[in-house]
């Protein structure tokens, strides 16, 4: 009995150890719960507002193809090529130059040049800036005017630089809102925050103007919208124009912020809250301003199989128009908007772009204090707005 006594002792000595852990490990679970709920109200709101899609920026994971770091990619055969752009697989020929004059073309280059001038005139637009905020009024403006439904699709990210929020927003032009089948055509609008490809290191830290980095899709669709009123068919089409393209700052390999921020957001939406309407296709204008046109075909709209044939299309009109500056030939592997689209918007989507500025083996313009009005011209643009609208016209037909 003395063992059941003093086993029962223990077992009272035992219960009143319990008594008072229970108190501790009550007290601390109240105290754990009100930390959670601090933590919550401090960051668990943005967390939240985040995914329902007016927060801040989720961090994004590496596009599928890609390494992630900008120093390598995945080409469409498979092999991983080291470097991230490759070459066009051949080089530009006088058979690749049309005797195409503005008056021959149904596109007013002439206006789509204006109107690149007029942005150029803002001066840089990069990123959450008084510039970009005046682009944004200007192209408001101007699509309203036209009979367009416009929107600002905000959100947020944090500056590479000193992570301080910087509001962004995709501007988004729907024509026809009515038609549940629908066309993307797509620009960034958002300018590099310096030249730092400049050959004159002085240089590198002036303001970018980005006429054709920028400035050339804009200012082609600007054009296009004056024929979206009347196009006809059952396919309805939005502009979108994004933000945060590249809000980077690169200096060798010290690269800070991501790419295509405002296409990450805008596919993800899109996919996360599908809208009423379907993407049937998309086509992403980059650097079509240049000049000394040649448009080569990217290798990575050629490596998404639903976009392919959309490449193959797009060509083929370039062909009959006698557009030679669209030259039926693999050009350089192009990370861009586009992958973002296809990858985690499921929207098949191309770009058309002239990544060689001004030619293949020239001295680039690319993020250089040259890329300005003076080497776009009215005709370039007059070409390709010409294909697109006629790719549009067949596109709407079918
Ligand atoms: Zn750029």
């Amino acid at each position: 009995m003395a063992q059941t006594t003093s086993s029962s002792g223990a077992t009272n000595s035992a219960s009143a150890r319990t008594d008072r852990s229970s108190w501790v490990v009550g007290a601390l679970s109240v105290a754990l719960l009100a930390a959670i709920v601090l933590l919550f109200l401090k960051y668990g709101a943005n967390v939240f507002s985040s995914s329902r899609g007016d927060g801040e920026l989720p961090t994004r994971i590496s596009a599928p193809g890609s390494t992630g770091d900008g120093t390598g990619e995945y080409a469409d055969d498979g092999q991983f090529v080291s470097q991230r752009y490759t070459k066009p697989e051949r080089a530009p020929t006088a058979e690749d130059r049309s005797d195409l004059k503005l008056a021959d073309i149904p596109f007013d280059g002439a206006a789509a040049y204006a109107y690149l001038k007029q942005i150029c005139d803002i001066g840089p637009r990069r990123s959450g800036t008084p510039g970009m905020r005046k682009q944004q009024l200007l192209l408001l403006d101007h699509f309203r005017k036209l009979g367009a439904r416009v929107e600002l699709q905000r959100f947020q990210t944090r500056h590479p630089l000193d992570g301080s929020i910087v509001q962004l927003a995709n501007l988004i032009v729907t024509w026809h809102p009515d038609r549940r089948e629908r066309v993307l055509l797509c620009a960034h609008y958002d300018t590099r925050p310096y030249p730092e490809n400049d050959p004159d290191p002085t240089k590198r830290k002036n303001d970018f103007i980005g006429a054709n980095d920028g400035g050339s899709g804009v200012a082609l669709l600007m054009e296009l919208g004056k024929a979206m009123p009347k196009h006809g068919g059952r396919v309805g089409v939005d502009f979108v124009f994004f933000d945060a393209e590249e809000l980077v700052y690169e200096q060798g390999n010290d690269k800070r912020g991501d790419y295509f921020v405002g296409s990450y957001w805008f596919a993800n939406e899109y996919k996360r809250k599908p809208p009423r309407h379907r993407y049937r296709a998309g086509v992403l204008l980059d650097m079509v301003g240049d000049a000394d046109l040649q448009l080569y075909q990217d290798r990575y709209s050629l490596s998404y199989p639903a976009a392919r044939p959309i490449v193959a299309e797009v060509w083929k009109i370039a062909a009959e128009l006698k557009v030679r500056e669209f030259i039926a030939a693999k050009g350089h592997l192009v990370q861009d908007d586009h992958t973002m689209l296809n990858e985690f918007g499921g929207i098949p989507t191309i770009d058309i772009i002239d990544f060689d500025y001004p030619r293949p083996g020239a001295e680039s313009y690319w993020h250089t204090t040259k890329d300005t009005p003076e080497n776009c011209s009215p005709l370039s643009l007059a070409k390709v707005g010409w294909v697109v609208h006629e790719w549009l016209m067949r596109t709407a037909a079918q």
